[in-house]
């Protein structure tokens, strides 16, 4: 019987698997590294979207995801770090254009909520975008999509678990997994504590796969850094995410606005901030001034640099392993979108819930996963 539970990782995913674990009545340890968010899931766009996920499954589960931060947020007398504004997007050439109308059709097909707007009605949601950088048309708008603050979803999370009874650890490493008979039996951490599991979950992100070598399993991953640019509070209304062909914009709270593209991602060198290209950072800002005039008044406040946890065939990777049934993964990019309701999943099947409908396309051993 599974009593005590160790997570690893207190991202967005191990927030979500512990707080899913404890409301199910289950001890839980979270150990964390450094602290709590201070992962991806702090330098993420964090979009809230199905906006072309490929396969259906991934789809599937991603519109689920959304539904989750929906009914999480409205359980919650202080939900507000979810922010469900919709989102634009419009194409600057003609094979943009043709992948976007062909985006939308397939979304459209799968019963997904898009329409086009015309550039008046895109004006009538965004009033201080220049009406010169949008076009006359084909403005596609999600309206069921959003974004949210994860830092303070994390912090929901694990403090729902701590209510729980669950024990956050922070700043010690898990170094060693004890594996014996076909299942981890322990885990130490780099302060010699050493913590008797009975199941553990890999939540860590763009580590996984070194966790998962500590078990001795092989994780293909294709991590991606990714730069994020916070502007200082500034008084432009941006209520919503914003796909321009050369920017991606959203409110970062606080009248902060998060610019992003993914024209720029190759600027960082793997040396963090520090290493990000300033006129790679410079592009991004006046392509955001020239969409949004009012941002000429804003500075750069911050950049930020995350690593996306991207398995090697880019799908989730969730649930229980074959070979070591009590060792169990919660890896995705998207993780913003789907950790509540993937976490969900995930902790359930932790302690005996067959979801294997649910979790069918995202196991460790698909043979897509291990030909990458
Ligand atoms: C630029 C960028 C844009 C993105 N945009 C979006 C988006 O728009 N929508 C979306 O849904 N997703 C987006 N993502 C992806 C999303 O942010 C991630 O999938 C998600 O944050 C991953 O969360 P996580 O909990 O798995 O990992 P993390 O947040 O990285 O958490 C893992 C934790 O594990 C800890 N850890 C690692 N190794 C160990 C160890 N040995 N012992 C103990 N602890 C350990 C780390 O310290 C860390 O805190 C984006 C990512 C980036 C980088």
């Amino acid at each position: 019987m599974v009593e005590h539970v160790v997570v690893i990782g207190a991202g967005v995913y191990g927030a979500a698997v512990s707080a899913a674990l404890t409301r199910r009545g289950a001890r839980v340890t979270v150990v964390d590294g450094g602290v709590p968010a201070g992962g991806t899931s702090g330098a993420t766009f964090s979009w809230i979207n199905s906006c072309g996920k490929q396969p259906r499954s991934y789809h599937d589960l991603s519109v689920a995801g959304m539904a989750a931060h929906r009914r999480l947020a409205a359980d919650v007398p202080h939900g507000d770090w979810y922010h469900e504004g919709g989102n634009l997007e419009w194409a600057g050439d003609d094979a943009g254009r043709d992948e976007l109308r062909a985006k939308v059709a397939g979304l459209l097909g799968y019963g997904y909520e898009a329409r086009w707007l015309s550039r008046a009605e895109a004006l009538g949601l965004e009033p201080d975008m220049d009406p010169a950088g949008l076009p006359d048309g084909e403005i596609a708008y999600f309206p069921r999509e959003g974004w949210i603050e994860p830092v303070r979803l994390v912090a929901h999370l694990l403090s729902s678990a701590v209510t729980g009874g669950a024990e956050p650890v922070t700043h010690d490493a898990v170094t060693e997994l004890e594996v014996t008979a076909g299942a981890v039996r322990a885990v130490r951490l780099a302060s010699g504590r050493r913590l008797l599991a009975d199941a553990v979950v890999n939540c860590a992100g763009p580590r996984a796969a070194a966790l998962a070598a500590l078990a001795g399993l092989v994780l293909p991953m294709r991590n991606t850094p990714g730069v994020l640019i916070v502007s200082s509070p500034v008084a432009v209304s941006i209520a919503r995410v914003v796909h321009a062909p050369h920017v991606h914009l959203r409110p970062d709270g606080g009248g902060r606005v998060l610019l992003h593209t993914h024209e720029i991602d190759g600027a960082a060198s793997g040396t963090g901030e520090a290493g990000v290209d300033p006129a790679a950072v410079a592009e991004v800002v006046e392509a955001g001034r020239a969409l949004y005039p009012g941002l000429r008044a804003a500075t750069v406040e911050s950049v930020r640099v995350g690593q996306r946890p991207i398995p090697g065939d880019g799908l989730p990777v969730l649930g229980r392993v074959a070979e070591l049934p009590n060792f169990h993964f919660a890896v995705s990019h998207s993780g913003a979108t789907l950790s509540v309701h993937a976490g969900d999943l995930v902790a359930g099947e932790v302690l005996g819930e067959d979801h294997d409908d649910a979790l069918a396309a995202f196991r460790f051993e698909r043979p897509a996963l291990a030909a990458r």
